[in-house]
């Protein structure tokens, strides 16, 4: 297969941004984007879905949430649905994201039903998957990220292959210290075969890199064979910054 599928780059804005500053940001980025040779989203606080749908009309760039109600519907309070995510044309949704495992007790199960809410509104998941330092120097990396992508693959069967995956080592994430291109590479292909094993088409999913990557990493991570884009948080806050991660993935 010659098709080479196009890189994704998605910033995660985390609960950053007001009304002011998003405007200012999606303007630098709609400036400075030009025919960008990859996919481009931006996950937004729940508040501002409505707003950024708006300021990204007629742009290269898509619409994310940073996450799902497990439920359908009903006495959830502070929940938001998969289906008010998709009145607002959202795109991808993160599930499972290490902040909302660590801070919300989000299990594998959790994580796995949330997807399953996005795949049915026709949404694309984008699951995070990921090791602590803990886990890592007690060598527990592999059986980690496996366990948390076999829960998604278990509930979700054939649209297993709808999904993006986001490899995103705890350590890395808002430390600056990022995992070495070899790192990455080992564990994204662990996360390919274990797709392989249940999709004929693993090879077209989506598998990204997170945790503090930059402007001066971004190429060397994008350049591994099983790398296909990269989940952004503080780089993504600063046009300039975010701009230089895209042109890298080509
Ligand atoms: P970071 O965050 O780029 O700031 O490390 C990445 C993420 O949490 O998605």
């Amino acid at each position: 297969d010659m098709t080479q599928k196009k890189k994704l780059i998605a910033g995660n804005w985390k609960m950053n941004g007001s009304l002011q500053a998003n405007a200012a940001l999606l303007q630098a980025l709609r400036d400075g984007l030009g025919e960008a040779a990859c996919a481009v989203a931006v996950a937004v606080p729940a508040p501002y879905l409505a707003q950024v749908q708006g300021l990204v009309a007629g742009s290269a760039i898509a619409l994310a949430a940073q996450d799902v109600s497990q439920h359908e519907s009903g006495a959830f309070t502070g929940e938001v649905s998969a289906a008010m995510l998709r009145d607002f044309g959202t795109r991808y949704v993160l599930v499972g994201h290490s902040e909302r495992r660590q801070y919300h007790g989000e299990t594998d199960a959790v994580v796995a039903a949330k997807a399953q809410r996005a795949l049915a509104a026709g949404i694309t998941p984008i699951v995070c998957v990921g090791e602590t330092l803990a886990e890592r120097e007690a060598g527990q990396t592999e059986a980690v990220v496996k366990r948390q992508l076999a829960a998604v693959v278990q509930s979700n069967g054939q649209c297993i292959s709808e999904i993006v995956v986001a490899y995103e080592p705890v350590w890395a994430i808002g430390t600056g210290r990022t995992a070495t291109p070899e790192q990455a590479q080992q564990v994204h292909a662990v996360l390919r075969a274990q797709l392989a094993a249940a999709t004929e088409r693993a090879d077209r999913v989506s598998l990204l890199y997170g945790g503090s990557m930059n402007a001066a990493n971004a190429a060397q991570l994008l350049a591994q064979p099983d790398i296909d884009g990269g989940l952004v948080g503080g780089a993504s806050l600063k046009a300039a910054d975010f701009l230089q991660i895209i042109a890298a993935a080509h």
